[in-house]
């Protein structure tokens, strides 16, 4: 008997949800609207009924289902528990449970950053490897844990919250994080983060650069005049790339992973970034774990999807 699972990538905005085979192929996928009205009161319910309609469809039983993988855009509990997540309009939402009690099926709920950790880890730039780390670089910066092809969620589900490590002087960095600190890796390494930086040093300099003819910029911009030889630009992007890096180094000495995977819209700068992140690391890392692999992420906006099936593949 073949033996199925499904991944759910729980937005904001939709919700993804994939069948796949245990062993990891994808069979068909499929998106709805993420109804965040009376506080996101019809989001299982909706979750589960395409699931029974698709399982319906396919005629596949229960006991070819191994089980529901969940990527909630909040920190989760025991595989459960969401205490609040304003994204979704959620408060106390015992996600695996009620999602368990609509389908009759087996349910796991992960941070969504954490399983798109798991998704890299199982199908995608990790695949291979059971340590890995997980850098998400995008308007924000978000992480996952994976060790020994499990999710770390720690005490308060916050393990991988690698975004908000205060690793640069407060004086450094523009504003403060969304957090309330100031000197976040967020700040210096999300899209966001990489043109306010900058911005300021085009404010703070009359250094001729190609950023300043364009508006609005974005950290792709910044990245591609670095690339180019800008040297206002390569200013900003060794200096983010020296704080990846040097966060990479902490990293290792606490979980030791196998490798790094760098994903989110800012990695689209490719090698270049895994070039830098790395040659920073290597003058950080303690000599026992200082070749270290890094890698880019190859899923794009899957991973989540395919990380949350990865979690009940083999249930
Ligand atoms: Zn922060």
């Amino acid at each position: 008997m073949d033996k199925f699972c499904f991944g759910v990538d729980l937005g904001g905005t939709t919700v993804k949800i994939g069948l796949f085979s245990v062993e990891g192929n994808l069979q068909d996928k499929w998106e709805i609207p993420t109804r965040t009205e009376n506080n996101g009161a019809e989001i299982l319910s909706d979750i589960a009924a395409l699931i029974q309609n698709k399982m319906t469809e396919g005629h596949l039983s229960k006991e070819q289902v191994t089980g529901i993988g969940i990527g909630v855009p909040g920190p989760v509990l025991n595989e459960n528990l969401v205490q609040g997540c304003v994204n979704l309009g959620w408060g106390h939402v015992r996600v695996a449970d009620e999602l368990s009690a609509l389908t009759g099926l087996k349910v796991k709920a992960a941070n969504d950053a954490n399983v798109a950790a798991l998704g890299e880890q199982w199908q995608g730039g990790g695949k291979g490897f059971q340590n890995l780390v997980m850098f998400t670089l995008g308007t924000g910066v978000g992480g996952g844990i994976i060790q020994d092809g499990r999710i770390i969620s720690g005490a308060n589900g916050a393990a991988g919250e690698i975004g908000h490590m205060v690793i640069a002087d407060a004086d450094e960095v523009v504003g403060t994080c969304g957090c309330g600190h100031r000197g976040c890796l967020e700040q210096v390494a999300s899209a966001t983060g990489i043109v306010k930086l900058a911005e300021k040093r085009m404010a703070e300099s009359s250094q001729e650069s190609v950023l300043r003819t364009i508006s609005p910029l974005t950290a792709k911009d910044v990245l591609d005049a670095a690339k180019a030889g800008d040297a206002l630009a390569a200013g900003v992007a060794e200096n983010m790339m020296q704080y990846l890096g040097k966060a990479a180094a902490y990293i290792a000495c606490v979980v030791n992973p196998d490798i790094f995977v760098i994903g989110g819209g800012v990695s689209r700068a490719g090698e270049y970034l895994i070039e830098g992140i790395g040659r920073y690391y290597r003058e950080f890392a303690f000599h026992a774990s200082a070749e270290t692999k890094f890698a880019l992420a190859s899923l794009g906006n899957d991973a989540g999807m395919i990380g949350a099936a990865g979690m009940v593949c083999n249930l």
